[in-house]
């Protein structure tokens, strides 16, 4: 983590260090560490206090001094901050905290691999670490913090001494990317892939996918940007006159499709995890993944291109796919006690990936039957009601057998479903103890389950009654 003496911090956060009275010889003294959690208080820590719309971190300030935080950031009246420690004015303590990340990270000179997209940015930044962690000195984004808040606080966790920093950029809007990319300063670039998420504040694919390109904005000259190939969008977006872009850019595609650079040469789908090989750098080798489904293929292959640009080798790209670790709860595979298999995926859900985990649940042989439990997906906008239907129209009779729906806009699921299986497969509940009840009454030991949905549905809960029907 950052360890710089308080005029260090002041100056590169662009403030003004108050030393307390009587205690101007301790402006040498070093701070470690930032947190703006009062609660995460740690010694010599800085504290920085945001402003959000409920909470004001200033009103914590002092407290914060006396609980032993080595300086605080100030920004609030110029003249009443508190005299408890040392404090540095800012203009802004959210600028200032990522003025202070952009400059922690020019002076560490580890280079950023930075990765963003609609989904798969978790799993691809934790293949991309695995891979590089074989032969660099690797930091990632811990858990999701990947916003203007959380990507600065990434950065200035990482130890002084990493070559390599991982990083997760997170969006909902235009301008966001843009904003993390300029602190960051990528030297490679990935986008995973463009879906809808987040449709409804942007209107459409094109500005998500002008949105998630805005990566480029921020690149270092003579980068790499590796893209997915697969979507049309992202080629289109990079060809714009708008589209802001490092000089000297060289690009590579990955994908499904054999008109990328690299992609899947074969795929073996098994319950521990996927075989592949692939048609650049060592196509003799198979590989791997202890990950489900082809999505998670292609964010490998995002995470190989990453790794053999910065020249890791066959052997070491084999093992750290083999050891690839994920950060949490994303679809996984658990058997309940009755010997039932269930792919449990109920961390958040958008059309996308709704598809991409039906090809998994496709995808697994050897089961008596497949059975779906699809809840909301949510933040669509004006559009949900018709992409729920599609969701259900793309459940074709070889990809379940019967099919669950949980919810108001689960309930278009089921809708689109009906028109293409049999009568009596589709049902839709509102009731998630009814849904729980049906469930029971007809899963077997011998059938496979996928569960999805968006956060809020918290499906999990229905993943873990799955899990100990007997
Ligand atoms: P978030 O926006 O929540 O940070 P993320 O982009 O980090 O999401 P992950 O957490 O890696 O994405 O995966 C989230 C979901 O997306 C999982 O349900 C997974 O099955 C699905 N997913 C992962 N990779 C892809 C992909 N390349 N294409 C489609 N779906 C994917
Ligand atoms: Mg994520």
């Amino acid at each position: 983590m950052i360890t710089r003496t308080l005029q260090e911090i002041a100056a590169m956060c662009g403030g003004q260090l108050k030393m307390p009275a009587g205690r101007d010889a301790e402006a040498d003294a070093l701070l470690q560490g930032v947190t703006t959690d009062s609660r995460k208080l740690t010694d010599n820590v800085l504290f920085v206090p945001l402003v959000g719309e409920n909470f004001d971190g200033h009103d914590f300030a002092a407290e914060c001094l006396r609980q032993g935080a080595g300086a605080v950031l100030w920004s609030r009246s110029q003249d009443d901050y508190p005299a408890e420690g040392p404090v540095i004015l800012v203009e802004d303590t959210l600028l200032a905290l990522q003025q202070l990340a952009k400059a922690y990270l020019e002076q560490s000179g580890a280079r950023v691999i930075g990765i963003t997209g609609s989904n798969g940015k978790t799993t691809t930044k934790d293949i991309v670490t695995s891979l590089l962690s074989t032969t660099y000195k690797v930091h990632k984004t811990q858990g999701n913090y990947n916003n203007h808040i959380g990507l600065p606080i990434t950065i200035l966790s990482m130890p002084e001494d990493t070559e390599m920093a991982v990083l997760e950029m997170g969006m909902s809007a235009r301008r966001e990317i843009e904003l993390l990319s300029s602190i960051a300063h990528p030297e490679t670039a990935i986008v995973t892939n463009i879906g809808e998420s987040h449709l409804e504040h942007l209107g459409s694919r094109e500005e998500i996918a002008r949105a998630k390109l805005e990566i480029l904005a921020g690149m270092k000259p003579n980068g790499l940007f590796v893209y997915n190939g697969d979507e049309p969008l992202i080629p289109q977006v990079l060809g714009e006159r708008e589209t802001v872009k490092p000089e000297g850019l060289q690009t590579l595609t990955f994908g499904l499709g054999e008109n990328n650079d690299l992609y899947p040469t074969g795929m073996m789908f098994q319950e521990a995890g996927t075989t592949f090989t692939a048609s650049r750098y060592y196509p003799q080798t198979a590989y791997t993944l202890p990950l489900l489904g082809k999505h998670n293929v292609a964010n490998a292959l995002a995470a190989m291109a990453v790794a053999a640009h910065y020249k890791v080798n066959a052997e070491n790209i084999r093992q750290g796919l083999e050891q690839t670790k994920l950060t949490g709860m994303r679809i996984e595979l658990l058997k309940g006690t009755s010997g039932v298999t269930i792919l449990n995926d109920a961390y958040n859900a958008s059309p996308t990936s709704m598809r991409a985990a039906l090809e998994v649940l496709a995808s697994m042989n050897g089961y008596s039957r497949r059975i779906v439990v699809l809840g909301d997906m949510l933040e669509l906008g004006a559009d949900a009601e018709h992409m729920h239907r599609e969701v259900g129209l793309f459940i074709t009779p070889d990809k379940a057998d019967l099919i669950f729906t949980y919810g108001a806009l689960g309930a278009f699921i089921a809708e689109g479903a009906a028109e293409q299986l049999p009568a009596g497969t589709v049902q839709a509940f509102s009731d998630k103890s009814k849904l729980i009840e049906a469930l029971e009454a007809i899963i077997q030991p011998d059938d496979v389950v996928l569960v999805k949905a968006s956060r809020g549905n918290r499906l999990e809960e229905v993943a873990q009654a799955i899990q100990h029907f007997t």
